[in-house]
């Protein structure tokens, strides 16, 4: 940490107030406080903490004078602070380093059985975990009502698994869902959050008589322990894209930590899609706008307006009438299965067939996930083979379903374009120029999403595509 502080200059003036002479002594001062950083080529640049302008003022009277009894004293700080200000889902994101594999039950999990070191809280994990200390973030999440109803629904749907039985919720925030398995009938729910959010959670739970069964426990899931294991684990980890936040890897933690066999995970299996968008209205609102502002030729902003525009992706609403060919899936999740490992980096390559003649600007990925149980379960619904082969990413887009066939019974949470609006929106990674493309023109190429080396809960976005005869390759990272 550098801190500078400067005196900049001191000065008097003289005035007459009321026949008398009044000395004005002011003295300008600024202090900075900076930190060394890397950014994500690792490059090191100094970051500002905080600076301070002050303006000091002193009134001095001649002597003798009635009414000021010496020296008066002014200060008016004048602050401006420039906080990195990292976007989260509803503002999430950080870091995460390897977790604790812990005690993993083979039946569960591919992970060996060695206690790894529990991983440091970073700078990152504590800024992440600070974000949720805010309630306008559990406010937007608890509004949308597709995914609280849904997942009370959930909760509703597997009843009979979760009455008298013991709930882990992972990220509990205001208990929301802890109290919806508390409502279910559960024996004991251990709510589990980092974040100064687990102070309210715990009001919360007090003031709806729920103490004797909520148990708000403040700290990380990496952290904390439960002298018992667990039959049910309830979490809502995901973030936009998905894989955003990274809060997954802390699911699995509690999964490896505490399930018993046999036990239920809600959601169950989570599902990340792409497909190919045409946004004609968003291009000429951001870039052809340029073109003519009050007459003025102002192209010259183009190259810029597309940097800021586009360099990373956009969390926004799409609509049906934007995709121009059916959903690839990009990565399919079994939450019983799913190893810390595998999510760290995720390639998959697709291959799309342009349903339509228009100009492409880029990709759009939305997600969806279900709530079933481990095999064997009563009421579980498990996909048959047929859904699977569906989902596999290894088939052409245009051969997949646009929205995978789904068991009636299946109760999924979609954030697809076609389906209800989420908080989440859409992610849209867009290209800095469009290439037109014909029906049936063929688009494809290979995406690789990893987590940043440096803030695991931040995504490095490696995509690449062919078109036309053409290549491309984007980088984005999303912070
Ligand atoms: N379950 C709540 C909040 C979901 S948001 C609801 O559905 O409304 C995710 C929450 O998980 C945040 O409050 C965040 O602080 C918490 N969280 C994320 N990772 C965590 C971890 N490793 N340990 C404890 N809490 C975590």
């Amino acid at each position: 940490m550098l801190a500078i502080r400067h005196s900049l200059d001191r000065f008097r003036l003289r005035s007459f107030v009321a026949g008398r002479t009044l000395h004005v002594d002011l003295s300008l001062a600024f202090s900075i406080e900076a930190k060394h950083r890397q950014n994500w080529e690792g490059e090191g640049f100094w970051g500002f903490k905080s600076a301070l302008i002050s303006l000091e003022c002193g009134f001095e009277m001649q002597p003798g004078d009635a009414g000021f009894g010496g020296n008066g004293c002014l200060h008016e700080p004048g602050e401006f602070v420039r906080q990195e200000k990292p976007r989260y889902r509803r503002a999430r994101g950080m870091n995460r380093q390897p977790f604790r594999a812990g005690s993993s039950s083979p039946s569960f999990s591919q992970q060996n059985c060695e206690e790894k070191a529990v991983p440091l809280c970073t700078e990152f994990d504590m800024a992440y975990f600070q974000s949720y200390s805010h309630v306008g973030i559990h406010e937007e999440m608890i509004k949308d009502h597709v995914r609280t109803e849904t997942y009370r629904a959930a909760i509703m749907r597997h009843q009979s698994f979760i009455a008298g039985k013991v709930v882990v919720d992972v990220g509990c925030g205001t208990g929301i869902l802890s109290i919806f398995c508390a409502q279910a009938g559960a024996k004991k729910v251990y709510a589990i959050d980092a974040s100064q959010i687990a102070v309210q959670a715990s009001e919360v739970v007090k003031a709806n008589n729920l103490c004797d069964k909520v148990i708000v426990l403040h700290g990380r899931v990496e952290d904390v322990s439960i002298d018992e294991e667990v039959d049910v684990i309830i979490s809502e980890w995901m973030g936009y894209m998905l894989l955003y936040e990274s809060m997954l890897g802390s699911v699995i933690t509690a999964r490896d930590r505490w399930l018993k066999p046999g036990g239920l995970i809600l959601p169950s299996h989570a599902s990340l899609y792409m497909a190919p968008v045409t946004h004609p209205d968003r291009y000429r609102e951001s870039i052809d706008f340029w073109r003519n502002v009050y007459g003025i030729d102002m192209s010259a902003m183009i190259p810029l307006a597309k940097q800021c525009a586009f360099e990373e992706p956009c969390i926004e609403m799409v609509t049906g009438e934007n995709v121009l060919t059916w959903p690839f899936v990009v990565k399919y999740v079994d939450c019983y299965t799913v190893t810390i490992k595998e999510l760290e980096s995720v390639t998959a390559k697709y291959r799309f067939e342009s349903m339509m003649r228009a100009p492409h600007h880029g990709f759009a990925f939305w997600f969806d996930v279900q709530f079933n149980g481990p095999a064997g379960v009563m009421g579980n619904h498990q996909l048959n083979p047929s859904q699977i082969s569906s989902m596999d990413p290894s088939l052409n887009g245009s051969d997949q379903k646009k929205k995978r066939m789904k068991c009636d019974e299946t109760l999924t949470l979609s954030t697809a374009p076609e389906d209800a609006p989420t908080h989440w929106q859409q992610t849209v990674i867009y290209f800095y120029d469009p290439i037109e493309v014909n029906q049936d023109q063929v688009i494809e190429g290979s995406i690789t999403i990893s987590q940043s080396k440096e803030n695991a809960r931040f995504l490095n976005i490696h995509l690449e595509y062919t078109s036309g005869g053409r290549s491309f390759v984007k980088e984005s990272v999303m912070r």
